[in-house]
């Protein structure tokens, strides 16, 4: 076995000792392998071990990452009717300037946190043809964190979002802050399952609102623990 498939196979045992003690479905928790650091040659190779979401940090390197696996799948012998569509997750802050961009390549943006950024996709996704899906990005740990709209402003963004016709609201999006105390980690993703909850009782999004990203390298097996559906893993997998 590679490097690349030991760690994966790993990972994937972790979370099924988290789904187990939490519970839970393994089908119920999808990895997005994060290739912002990871070499294209391991990229490769997990595409070739089925996994199909990826995410990446950053636009400009998004674009040069997926032309190179749009070229790769292209010339890569396959059995008819196998073949793979990759489905990128944008990850990181979104720029205004760069939403054009990345509703092109991306067919998830997860990092949405402010009604100006909504409306500049809406608009683009309009001016297109799209619909821009996206989950809204929420600071759930008591550190001020840069990006992220606040706990007690996330229900009425929720609400604005969920109103724009090119726009489908579906789900959330969190980070927990850097430190080994796992009591703080698993407190902000409390406080996010919690939100999720909420706004999914008062029907917000409706049915497209399913996904509660949470949880990377360091910290998955806790989010599995509490609630989410999505991990974004990269060291843990690449390092
Ligand atoms: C880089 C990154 C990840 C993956 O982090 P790892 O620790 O490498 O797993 C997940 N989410 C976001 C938003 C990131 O920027």
């Amino acid at each position: 076995m590679s490097r690349i498939s030991e760690r994966i196979e790993q990972v994937k045992d972790n979370i099924a000792a988290a789904c187990d003690k939490a519970g839970r479905a393994v089908s119920d928790v999808r990895i997005i392998v994060v290739t912002k650091s990871a070499d294209i040659e391991d990229v490769k190779e997990v595409i070739g071990l089925g996994f199909t979401e990826l995410g990446e940090s950053r636009v400009q390197h998004l674009k040069t990452i997926a032309a190179q696996i749009d070229e790769f799948l292209l010339n890569k012998k396959q059995p008819q009717g196998s073949a793979t569509k990759i489905n990128w997750h944008m990850i990181g802050h979104l720029q205004r300037n760069k939403i054009r961009q990345a509703l092109e390549l991306a067919g998830m943006i997860q990092t949405v946190d402010t009604l100006r950024l909504a409306e500049g996709l809406n608009k683009a996704a309009t001016e297109t043809g799209q619909t821009a899906k996206v989950l809204m990005q929420v600071n759930c740990s008591k550190e001020e964190q840069k990006y992220g709209v606040s706990v007690g402003a996330a229900i009425h963004l929720a609400e604005q979002i969920a109103d724009m016709p090119n726009v489908k609201l579906c789900g959330l999006m969190t980070m927990a802050e850097l430190t080994k105390d796992e009591s703080v980690i698993r407190a902000a993703f409390e406080r996010a399952k919690e939100l999720f909850e909420d706004i999914k009782r008062e029907r917000i999004g409706g049915e497209d609102f399913v996904h509660l990203s949470m949880g990377m390298s360091n910290d998955y097996q806790i989010a599995v623990e509490e609630g989410a559906t999505m991990l974004r893993i990269g060291s843990a997998i690449f390092a």
